[in-house]
């Protein structure tokens, strides 16, 4: 018999595996709002015209190799990355104080910062907001870190727990790690105003907590690059040290090329080299060094200011077919009657509604409408469509009556 007979049968991953039930289902009507990936009013996936230029250019390159990349993975890459995510113009870079490194897309820069951070940081206790990406708590212990959560959403206003979140990170021992949404926090698409991440700043410099920032939805939560990531910047503008995962699965709908950055910003040049000779030694036994393709594609973009522009034409269009499936959604639930407050659709920010509907007003909704998503009540927004609103709604109308 198998040397592993005695093997136990996995869970599926509570976020992949609606997808995976979602495909069982022979139900013509059946709709995946489960998974984060953005779909076109058709329900399509899609590949922006901007990225299949790219990969054109690239294919007719006669120059083009498949040598490895270094292990720090592309240099235009990470280079072109910081300046999208800091600015331009941000001091951290003119003064040569950020390391970044080419890591597997926004999940693989998670991990390589967490696993520097369990190495070389003096606290190992991570806060992760509660509730949060249902990966995160994974990946952090996994590197080696503890983790512990701070309150962030307050389920009775469909809100952010302001106070909550003050409280407990004003009681985090000094030096530990936060975790912090850069914009369109999964999945409650609640984020702080402007005026609320500056008390968040002060509170967190003021205690030395180590921001560690993930950016998964850059450009994709309003539509603009820049605002979102003006969280972000408040925290790079006080001159204080700060670690940055960035994506570009949603935002240049590269998912599966797995292509995102980690970046540093340190004190000084000084402290970055050291950073990033230490970061190789992360990454080298861990799958030493990066895949190739889709950072030429992103460098290919970023470099050139008429792509560049395209890309953000783009962006805009998906992020505002995502802002008008809220409006339809909330419309529809108006016109129906249906009891309950449902504002926080529109309120919210991002691929996600976190909608209040419980477990088992989820699974009623799987049952009778073929409609999928977490338990936890989250909808991707960029799942649905001008026909599936009605539906949707007439699901949510009889799971709440
Ligand atoms: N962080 C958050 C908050 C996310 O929602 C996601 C994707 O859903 C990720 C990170 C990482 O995604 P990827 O590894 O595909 O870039």
């Amino acid at each position: 018999s198998s040397v592993f007979a005695a093997l136990e049968q996995a869970p599926e991953d509570p976020i992949l595996g609606v997808t995976v039930a979602y495909n069982k289902d022979p139900s013509p009507v059946k709709v995946n709002l489960g998974v984060g990936a953005y779909r076109t009013e058709e329900g399509k996936p899609l590949v922006l015209n901007v990225v299949r230029r790219a990969e054109q250019m690239l294919i007719n390159n006669p120059s083009r190799v498949k040598e490895y990349l270094p292990i720090t993975g592309l240099a235009e890459f990470n280079k072109l990355s910081a300046k999208l995510i800091f600015g331009a113009d941000s001091p951290a870079i003119q003064e040569n104080r950020v390391a970044t490194v080419q890591c597997l897309s926004g999940t693989g820069s998670l991990r390589v910062g967490g696993e520097f951070l369990a190495r070389h940081y003096h606290e190992r206790t991570i806060y992760i907001p509660q509730p949060t990406w249902g990966n995160h708590p994974k990946v952090f212990t996994l590197s080696g870190l503890n983790v512990r959560s701070y309150r962030y959403y307050d389920p009775a206003t469909c809100s952010l727990h302001f106070e909550g979140l003050l409280e407990d990170l004003g009681s985090a021992p000094s030096g530990s790690i936060v975790l912090l949404h850069a914009c369109a926090h999964n999945p409650t698409g609640v984020d702080p105003t402007i005026e609320q991440w500056e008390q968040i700043r002060q509170l967190m410099r003021s205690k030395s907590l180590l921001p560690f920032f993930d950016s998964a939805y850059q450009g994709f939560a309003s539509g603009s690059l820049d605002k979102d990531a003006q969280s972000v910047r408040m925290f790079v503008a006080d001159g204080g040290e700060l670690l940055m995962a960035q994506s570009y699965a949603k935002n240049m709908g590269l998912y599966g090329e797995r292509v995102g950055a980690l970046s540093i910003v340190c004190k000084s040049a000084d402290v970055a080299v050291r950073v990033e000779s230490q970061l190789k030694l992360v990454i080298r036994p861990m799958y030493s060094n990066p895949p190739l393709h889709g950072a030429s594609i992103v460098a290919t973009i970023l470099r050139d200011s008429e792509m560049f522009n395209e890309w953000t034409l783009e962006l805009k269009a998906m992020a505002d077919r995502i802002i008008n499936m809220r409006q339809q959604l909330f419309n529809a639930l108006k016109s129906r009657g249906t009891p309950g407050d449902w504002s926080h659709i529109i309120k919210q920010i991002g691929m996600f509604t976190f909608t209040g509907l419980n477990s088992e007003q989820v699974a009623f909704m799987r049952q009778e409408y073929h409609i999928y998503m977490t338990s936890d009540g989250r909808i991707s927004m960029a799942g649905l469509s001008m026909r599936t609103v009605p539906h949707l709604a007439d699901a949510i109308h009889a799971a709440v009556t």
